[in-house]
């Protein structure tokens, strides 16, 4: 009697069990249920939501100095731990000594990418670029957002033209580099760079220099240029900087360039 009662007892328990279990397979199946928090049942999602998960991690894992390219294939790193700073827009007459000076005093080698016009009214300060030993690229004639977009023929006049008045300024001064402005860079102007010579130049990191938000002090400016290139930089980063009309980029390198040449190589490309 009592072992049957027992029998009974652990049958209904197990009817019980498998009531629930019933139960809840169940509503896992039932599309209108809550998600579990524990996804052991959801045969199909498993392996759809493991996929990506091995994905991203290279992505994440690769150190910026392996990311092999910016837009339409241009080159957003040195391609060693080394650093590399460039300076746009210029050449300025207020400024690009000033940077030369500094980059001089720390024996640092830079990128200047110039403009053709501004080339065109300052020659000496090409001379004074390449007497410093650093490396030369081009950046259009007049700084051409659109410039990716146009015909190749136009995108050829245009970096040719850029050129031959640096050149001129500069006479077989190699021009290795081509940065579109904006870094609106398209195949077509990477492919036309390219038959010129030149290799398209991206970067890593943009200090955003070249933005004055409404309210900010030049002091303030400074900070968030000096804390965004210490906070960005890491080895291989190609650095974007301006030297044409942006006094306070180059104050901020003052306490740049010592503070990068403790931690890293810094380079001309
Ligand atoms: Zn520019």
């Amino acid at each position: 009697m009592r072992l049957s009662r027992s029998k009974k007892l652990v049958l209904l328990g197990v009817a019980l069990v498998m009531v629930g279990l019933a139960g809840r397979a169940s509503a896992d199946e039932t599309p209108s249920a809550a998600p579990s928090p524990a996804p052991s049942s959801a045969a199909p999602l498993p392996p759809a939501a493991k996929k990506p998960k091995p994905k991203p991690k290279p992505a994440t894992v690769k150190p910026a100095a392996h990311k092999p390219s910016g837009p339409a294939g241009s080159r957003m790193t040195t391609g060693s731990k080394a650093v590399a700073l460039t300076f746009d827009d210029g050449p300025d007459p207020a400024q690009t000594p000033k940077i030369l000076k500094l980059l001089a005093q720390n024996h640092t080698k830079a990128t200047f990418c110039l403009v053709g016009k501004n080339v065109q009214k300052h020659p000496e300060l090409v001379r004074k670029i390449v007497a410093g030993g650093h490396t030369l690229c081009n950046h259009t004639w007049s700084h051409d957002l659109k410039l990716g977009k146009k015909s190749p023929a136009k995108i050829k006049a245009d970096l040719a033209r850029t050129n031959a008045a640096i050149r001129k300024a500069a006479p077989n001064a190699k021009i290795k580099y081509f940065r579109a402005p904006g870094g609106n860079f398209t195949p077509g102007v990477v492919a036309v760079a390219k038959q010129l010579g030149m290799t398209s130049l991206y970067w890593r990191v943009d200090p955003r220099d070249w933005d004055h938000p409404k309210g900010e002090t030049h002091a303030q400016h400074r900070a968030r240029v000096i804390a965004r290139v210490e906070r960005n930089t890491h080895a291989g980063a190609i650095v974007l900087s301006h030297d044409y009309a942006q006094p306070d980029t180059i104050a901020a390198y003052r306490t740049l360039l010592p503070w990068l040449r403790k931690r890293y190589k810094l380079v001309g490309l």
